[in-house]
């Protein structure tokens, strides 16, 4: 039984099916109480003072055996070369050189089925595991799916939880917080809190969409401003609410590593559903994904804020004057 980090979403039915343990790194990164410490680690390592602060992190979880003992370490990485992240291929040539086995998985540009398709098989060869092992698994984990996605419903329609709470059991699907019945424990008791706690009374109701934010108090920021979160675009997708029983079929619809028309599809209806008042796009210092906001500008038909961040740590003062200014003109 192999510690599989990932680098983002991907099949995890495959790790899981294979008898090894998914550990999404940057959940490790994002959540420790060194995570400044760990982009410094990188820069220290020669990693450019440039590069997004994600990256670093997910470098240094992997590559400092001081820092990832304390969670258990690391046997070897699936990077994806394609679909998720332009610096992927530096970061796996890093970890390469420093002796960390790396398997790449590509999610097809164009959502081809068959290229998906063999793309899956790969990676379950290189694990070693098959279909049938794959699809029980998958059974097994959409009803984790369809409880998370009950979180997210009682989000926006009963009110009942935070944007943070939302944001955390979202995107913790990608890899079940590496145990996969303790998540689901978690998340009973939670439902169970979730459904007996008493309605928010805020003024605003908003959409987060981007990567997850390297700000460790937006939500609860935003909450002390009488505005919250109901809607994490990409956290959604992580948590795969889609009713099929395909799994290729299943990371065919999910939006995020196919290019930006079909997020604003998904955007576009869960901002109608959920009656958003704005947007928060948040958008990562460095990131190619930066030049995707005058899309989504143009095609988004709601007031958007774009706020960027840079390295872990509280909303820097000026992010948090614009985000006032964001609120009071929706008022
Ligand atoms: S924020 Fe952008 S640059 Fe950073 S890891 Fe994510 S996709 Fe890559």
């Amino acid at each position: 039984m192999a510690r599989i980090g990932i680098t983002t979403t991907v099949p995890v039915e495959i790790i899981l099916a294979a008898g090894h343990i998914p550990v999404d790194l940057n959940n490790i990164f994002i959540t420790s109480p060194e995570a400044s410490r760990l982009v410094e680690t990188a820069e220290d390592a020669g990693y450019p003072r440039n590069i997004c602060g994600w990256i670093k992190g997910l470098y240094a979880v992997v590559v400092n055996k001081n820092i990832n003992a304390n969670f258990g370490g690391i046997d070897k990485v699936i990077a994806v070369t394609q679909g998720d992240c332009s610096n992927t291929h530096a970061l796996m040539e890093t970890y390469e050189l420093a002796g960390i086995e790396t398997i790449p998985f590509a999610y097809p540009f164009d959502r081809d089925y068959d290229l998906l398709k063999l793309q899956m098989e790969k990676l379950m060869d290189t694990l070693g595991t098959n279909w049938e092992a794959v699809n029980n698994v998958k059974r097994r984990l959409d009803q984790v799916r369809l409880k998370v996605a009950e979180i997210d419903r009682l989000t926006w329609q009963e009110n009942t939880v935070s944007g943070l709470h939302n944001h955390l059991y979202q995107v913790s699907c990608s890899d079940f917080n590496s145990d996969v019945a303790a998540f689901a424990q978690d998340v009973d008791r939670f439902l169970a809190e979730a459904d007996n706690a008493p309605e928010y009374a805020d003024e605003l109701r908003l959409g987060y969409i981007g990567v997850p934010p390297i700000f460790t108090d937006l939500y609860a920021y935003l909450e002390t401003m009488g505005a919250r979160v109901v809607y994490n675009e990409v956290q959604r997708q992580f948590a795969m609410p889609f009713a099929t029983d395909d799994i290729v079929e299943q990371y065919r619809l999910y939006t995020y590593p196919y290019g930006v028309f079909g997020r604003i599809k998904d955007i576009q209806a869960e901002i109608e559903r959920r009656n958003l008042d704005g947007i928060i796009h948040y958008v990562q210092s460095f990131c190619f994904r930066q030049i995707e906001d005058l899309i989504l500008r143009e095609k988004l038909d709601v007031p958007i804020l774009t706020i960027e961040g840079d390295k872990p740590g509280k909303i820097d003062a000026r992010t948090r004057l614009r985000i006032d200014g964001f609120l009071e003109m929706l008022r």
